[in-house]
């Protein structure tokens, strides 16, 4: 049921050369607290996506600061489970409520097997990462013995009351809550330890290590695309709420003032992602005979993300619904403009016209698009102004430090 997922170590004095020195102190003396605890992190996917690049580089700071973090995911799910799941996040996310109380039962026996495995050990913390085990502490015989943390990552917009109602029973055992923005809080719902912090991304990764726009250009070339034309490019998990159909509408609208105007469409399928056949044919149709169309999914390796996070003109987020959206401070840190949605956790890392654009349409999207290829320098300094944002506002040591906050105020 559970798996154990295996990091790269890491060496945190690393940071003290790109995080302020107050902050790089004060996460050492805040792991001295956590020394030798036994922190367990569960999530469902350990085939890419936002949770997975964040605990790749989360587990590993935190055993090399000294704490017994371990990381698992989940195996050998029923069939039917991910199907769910997949509908609990879309209600999360504001979805209509469509779950069968057969769903639920499949959802809460799969949850008991995990409740049971995690009860056999003996971990001080678990932090339950998104929705698809957030019912496993509603199992579990002795909820004092561990402390238990959910961390969400979806955009939990206005779920229908119904939805919220069911899964309040689920989540008010929690002894802790870690959401991203302070609106995400569920109505109805009253945390008994709520932190508010915003996932970020790790600037020692090598997955977000500067690359030179030289090397950025030749490793896009390899994948057929022409680094002497404008192109612009979406990275995401394919996924309706990524509204890759939508990217491909204003490309083919922004495509008629700009020709030879290319489009990246880098994605990955998740294992866990049932629908995303049904898209990947949606933009197969929509694309039909158009030039200058690249559909790479499953195909751009996690180290070549960041060549396309350079090389391209625009970096496009054009979901409509996003609990942040890791590739939007990814691409800005790269020093490239992203055109996102306005939604979400998009909205705080994109100030409208500093760093890029937020879009309420397709329409938008395009002349934007237009907008920044046609004026290159204007690009070029929001680039520069994303990067410098991301610095100050989305780099993981400050969730490194609310987290080890959370479980040391849980321990008193
Ligand atoms: N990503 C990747 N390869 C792909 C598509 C996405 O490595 O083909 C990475 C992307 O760089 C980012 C993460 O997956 O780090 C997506 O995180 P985000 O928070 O944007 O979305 P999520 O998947 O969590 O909804």
């Amino acid at each position: 049921m559970l798996k154990d997922v295996s990091v790269a170590p890491r060496d945190f004095q690393e940071y003290r050369v790109v995080i302020d020195y107050k902050l790089f102190e004060e996460i050492i003396y805040l792991s001295g607290q956590l020394r030798n605890k036994r922190i367990l992190y569960i999530n469902s996917n350990q085939n890419r996506g936002g949770v997975y690049e964040h605990l790749t580089s989360l587990i590993p700071l935190l055993q090399n600061l000294g704490i017994k973090a371990e990381w698992k995911a989940i195996s050998e799910v029923p069939p039917d489970f991910y199907e769910a799941t997949k509908r609990i996040y879309n209600c999360i996310q504001g979805a209509e409520y469509v779950l069968t109380p057969k769903q639920w039962k499949i959802y809460e026996n799969f949850n008991k097997g995990i409740a049971k495995e995690v009860e056999g050990d003996n971990w001080d913390f678990v932090l339950v990462q998104d929705h698809q085990m957030l019912g496993a502490l509603s199992q579990v015989r002795n909820k004092r013995r561990m402390k238990w943390i959910w961390q969400s990552h979806s955009e939990t917009h206005n779920p229908d009351e119904r939805f919220v109602n069911h899964l309040i029973k689920y989540l008010q055992p929690y002894d802790g809550v870690i959401l991203y923005l302070p609106e995400y809080v569920f109505k109805n719902f009253h945390p008994k330890k709520l932190v508010t912090s915003t996932i970020a991304i790790d600037p020692i990764s090598p997955k977000n290590v500067p690359m030179n726009k030289l090397k950025a250009r030749r490793v896009i070339e390899q994948f057929g695309i022409n680094s002497h034309r404008p192109f612009i490019t979406q990275i995401a998990r394919i996924d309706s709420w990524k509204d890759f159909p939508g990217v491909v509408d204003a490309w083919l609208i922004a495509k008629k003032k700009i020709p030879g105007l290319q489009l990246a469409i880098v994605g990955v399928v998740s294992l866990n992602n049932i629908h995303a056949k049904e898209i990947i044919d949606q933009i197969l149709e929509k694309t039909k005979g158009e030039e200058g169309i690249y559909l790479l999914i499953n195909t751009v390796e996690r180290e070549n993300i960041k060549a396309f996070q350079t090389a391209s003109n625009i970096i496009v987020q054009k979901s409509l619904r996003e609990g942040f959206g890791l590739a939007v401070s990814e691409a800005l840190w790269s020093g490239t403009p992203v055109i996102g949605g306005n939604v979400g956790g998009i909205k705080v890392q994109i100030i409208n016209g500093k760093c890029g654009y937020l879009v309420d349409s397709i329409e938008e999207c395009a002349q934007r698009i237009i907008e920044l290829i046609q004026n290159p320098s204007r690009a070029r300094a929001m680039g520069k102004f994303g990067r410098e944002y991301v610095r100050k506002q989305f780099l993981l040591p400050r969730l490194i430090r609310d987290e080890m906050q959370l479980m040391i105020d849980l321990l008193d």
